[in-house]
């Protein structure tokens, strides 16, 4: 704004535009190769997907079991507007908890095996809910260092001292319990258990182990694994048989069940604790009543219909091993998510735009999302894809150098 000459006695002359700093900003990161820049596709996304004009096979979608354009998705979405229109009109403690959440919620509880199970409007919201609900200034977090960043922000958010040991590094983690633990009021461990980037497991075992030994809360957040892993399709804790040691499970509504929300289940008196403690709970409006009917459909389908993530996992075992064959390096992944360990940001771009070229969507994930250095580029595999998708990207980073 150019100074008013008539200001009024005391007013800053030459005031300069207080937002002039973010071209600088923006600038820096384009030279450094991670200026972000949204991408806007058209239409359902599935196996394939359309922008400008384009249709790629989308190796980027969260939407490991196709279920996000299903149409019983749709349809029970729909019956749900046509009764309850749109939005839930307030936050949950007010007006917001329908009878679609209470039933989204049992289902939920019913299907994880626990007493009572808690819908949030995220699951970014559940997790910086359960962690600053459950620890604060005193308490101690011990948090792997590849975490996800509403994770990490709920650590920050607590107030409780946060202690990062390495990567699914359980011996890193049991130093550092020896060493600190006694002086906290309480303790929580906190890990992912399929790693959002890396597609590779927490050592749940031991970590429950440790949790015992050193009296921690364990909470684990299976954001990738709900709908995936498990005979039952629960997740790793059920795969590796902790269910029972882990205090606290996080999960989404939004990667395998398609639709939107997060949810944590465990004891009834915990969720009783977040309804009246978790504030991204109480102070956000509820989630809209449609979308916890498309998501009950979603437990529903995948309670009916196991193959369909038996098929992903074969699928991305096989996938896998082809890759190592051809060279790149897929690091510890043995999930549906499958990294291209590259490096540098330039050389994920590069990587991304020359497959792009060739109608394959696989986006470079680059810092802040990743260590410096680790510059990947993440294939996410769905139950959508098909042979033909999977074998095109093989051909595609065969004739790669
Ligand atoms: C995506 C993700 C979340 C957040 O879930 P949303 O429902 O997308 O908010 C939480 N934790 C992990 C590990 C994730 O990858």
């Amino acid at each position: 704004m150019p100074n008013d000459p008539g200001a009024a006695d005391g007013a800053i002359l030459n005031a300069t535009d207080p937002l002039d700093w973010l071209e600088g900003e923006l600038r820096s990161l384009d030279e450094r190769s991670l200026l972000r820049r949204l991408a806007t596709h058209e239409g359902p996304q599935q196996a394939e997907i359309n922008i400008g004009g384009r249709t790629y096979v989308n190796f980027g979608s969260n939407d490991y079991l196709g279920l996000a354009a299903d149409s019983r998705l749709a349809a029970a979405a729909q019956l749900a507007i046509a009764a309850e229109g749109t939005g839930a009109g307030a936050s949950p403690l007010v007006t917001g908890h329908s009878s679609r959440h209470q039933a989204l919620e049992q289902k939920i509880a019913a299907f994880e095996g626990t007493e009572a199970a808690l819908v949030f409007s995220s699951g970014y919201a559940a997790n910086v809910s359960a962690i600053t609900a459950l620890v604060e200034r005193g308490d101690a977090i011990y948090s792997d260092s590849k975490n996800h960043a509403s994770m990490i922000d709920g650590c920050r958010l607590s107030r409780a001292a946060v202690h990062v040991y390495s990567h699914c590094d359980a011996s890193s983690l049991a130093e550092r319990l020896a060493a600190t633990a006694a002086q906290y009021r309480r303790r929580m461990i906190l890990t992912e258990s399929v790693f959002s980037m890396d597609g590779d497991l927490a050592p749940l075992v031991q970590l429950a182990e440790l949790a015992e030994r050193f009296d921690c809360m364990l909470v684990v957040d299976e954001a990738h694994a709900t709908g995936i892993f498990g005979s039952r399709g629960r997740g790793v804790c059920e795969q590796l048989g902790v269910e029972e040691r882990v205090h606290v499970r996080i999960g989404t509504l939004s990667k395998a069940l398609g639709s939107a929300g997060g949810f944590v289940s465990g004891s009834r008196q915990l969720i009783e604790w977040l309804v009246n403690r978790a504030r991204p709970y109480v102070f956000s409006t509820a989630l809209p009543p449609a979308t916890c009917a498309a998501a009950a459909a979603a437990l529903e389908i995948v309670e009916r219909e196991p193959q369909a993530r038996q098929r992903l996992l074969a699928q991305a075992e096989r996938l896998r091993s082809r890759l190592r064959e051809i060279g790149p390096t897929v690091g510890a992944s043995a999930s549906q998510i499958i990294p291209l360990i590259v490096g540098n940001p330039e050389r994920a771009l590069a990587l991304s735009a020359r497959l792009r070229a060739t109608g394959l969507l696989v986006p470079a994930i680059r810092p802040p999302s990743v260590p410096a250095g680790e510059s990947l580029l993440r294939i996410s595999l769905s139950a959508a894809h098909n042979e033909s998708h999977v074998e095109r990207l093989i051909a595609a980073l065969a004739c790669r150098s």
